[in-house]
């Protein structure tokens, strides 16, 4: 059985980059638009010799309680099922969110092997940035930037190291 990584975080954090990234695709949408990926997208990815599948999804606004949103959140919680792995997306741009504690309190009780990705960090991998996001207690962040391709292997390989 391939492992199954969940790409989950807020809208715009960057989640279809990495999947383009981590599927060498660019069939996921990119957009500027907050939560375009409305649901569910599905790839396959490959590090070394080992093959995975990769989720992404439109992004997860847990207070919300309303159509296309709640929607979003649902699907977002069956990838969280489906998955072995979950790689939680924020952004060291914008920084520590509310919205991203709600999310990181919510995958906490998934007990879910879980990845923290702190994308558009290009050129940041040393930033003190990084620090605040320890406070998710999601262990170790990563930096990435899965727009320019830095940290996406490491960020793979911590993923995929039990498997
Ligand atoms: P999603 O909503 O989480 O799927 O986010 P997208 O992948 O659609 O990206 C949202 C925006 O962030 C787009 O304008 C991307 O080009 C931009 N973006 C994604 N990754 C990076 C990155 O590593 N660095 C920077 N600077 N921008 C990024
Ligand atoms: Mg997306």
């Amino acid at each position: 059985m391939k492992p199954v990584i969940a790409l989950v975080g807020r809208p715009n954090v960057g989640k279809s980059t990495l999947f383009n990234r981590m599927t060498k695709t660019r069939d996921a949408i990119v957009a500027d638009f907050a939560g375009l990926t409305r649901d569910r997208h599905y790839g396959d990815g490959r590090l070394g010799d080992r093959d995975f599948i990769v989720i992404d999804t439109g992004g997860f606004e847990p207070d919300s309680s309303t159509g296309i949103v709640r929607e979003m959140a649902k699907q977002t919680k069956q990838a969280v099922a489906e998955a072995d792995v979950v790689i939680f997306v924020v952004d060291i741009r914008l920084g520590l969110s509310a919205q991203d504690s709600d999310i990181a309190r919510y995958l906490r009780t998934a007990n879910k092997r879980m990845l923290l990705a702190v994308n558009k960090a290009e050129g940041m991998s040393e930033s003190p940035l990084l620090g605040e996001f320890h406070e998710l207690g999601l262990g170790e962040p990563h930096p990435i930037s899965a727009a320019h391709g830095q940290g996406i292997r490491s960020l793979l390989e911590a993923a995929l190291e039990p498997f």
